[in-house]
């Protein structure tokens, strides 16, 4: 396991789209252990593969409740409205409201290969649709609506 370099607003990796992973190999299973301990030392609660510098889609979550690894993440349905202060390990110097979904059902299979559904509400919605944009080259000053002070 590694702690990879995680890539900064600006660089041209971010915007670009990930491509959909189609065999779970020992690099991808690699790449989702360096991306939990990238998340973790960075004290994220989320991190995409772009993020390292890696276009494939794979993101890795955790709101507290232990770590999610999801490839080929999907949200599948969503449900409600929220309105909070959104962060990321990329743009490391900016916060922002951004609305989102308050439920959302993700599908993606895990590092087994095994088709799995999460649904998550909150802090974990948020999360889920914060990673899922960034593996479309989105990132939330896109969405934000007004920023705050960090
Ligand atoms: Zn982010």
């Amino acid at each position: 396991m590694a702690i990879r370099n995680i890539r900064k607003e600006g660089d041209p990796i971010l915007r670009k789209k990930s491509r959909r992973i189609d065999k779970i190999d020992d690099r991808v299973k690699t790449l989702a252990m360096d991306m939990i301990d990238t998340m973790y030392k960075a004290e994220g609660v989320g991190l995409a593969a772009p993020q390292v510098g890696i276009l494939k889609r794979i993101i890795v979550v955790d709101v507290g409740d232990g770590p999610i690894i999801l490839i080929n993440p999907q949200i599948v349905s969503e449900e409600g409205r929220q309105e909070e202060i959104e962060g990321c390990l990329s743009i490391p110097d900016k916060a922002g409201v951004v609305i989102r979904p308050e439920t959302v059902k993700v599908k993606g299979m895990n590092l087994e290969g095994d088709e799995v559904e999460i649904e998550g509400s909150g802090f974990l919605a948020r999360a889920f649709a914060h990673e899922i944009d960034h593996l479309d080259g989105v990132l939330f000053t896109d969405k934000v609506i007004r920023y705050v002070d960090k």
